[in-house]
């Protein structure tokens, strides 16, 4: 991979992490706090936030994501990013623009997701 695409895919990946963090950090707050006032909670969100329950399992996937998306940063930097992990074949762009956070190609993802 290129290094301009490198750049790119590095850059959406640190844009989506600080996003998450801020969200998260609002959840987080808003889980501390055990608010679900309307004025905590976006209305682009507040689907989500109908429940402490529901909000409790929203932060938990969205530090996974975080991880995710880490570790694709850790990837950039070791030049391993766009390889899938488990066969070593280029992941394609196209997977890669949907979710720059992805680690495996499309046919390993399916093994794993069938696996488990
Ligand atoms: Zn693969």
């Amino acid at each position: 991979m290129n290094v301009e695409l490198l750049d790119h895919y590095r850059r959406e990946l640190e844009h989506q992490l600080v996003s998450l963090e801020s969200i998260s950090r609002d959840h987080e707050t808003q889980l501390e706090s055990g608010r679900t006032t309307d004025d905590f909670i976006g209305p682009d969100r507040a689907a989500d936030l109908e429940t402490l329950e529901v909000d409790a399992s929203v932060a938990e996937s969205e530090r996974r994501l975080a991880e995710k998306i880490r570790h694709a940063l850790e990837r950039i930097e070791l030049g391993t990013y766009g390889l899938c992990e488990a066969c070593g074949d280029e992941i394609p762009a196209a997977r890669l623009d949907a979710k720059p956070s992805v680690s495996l190609c499309l046919p390993c993802q399916e093994n794993h997701d069938a696996g488990t």
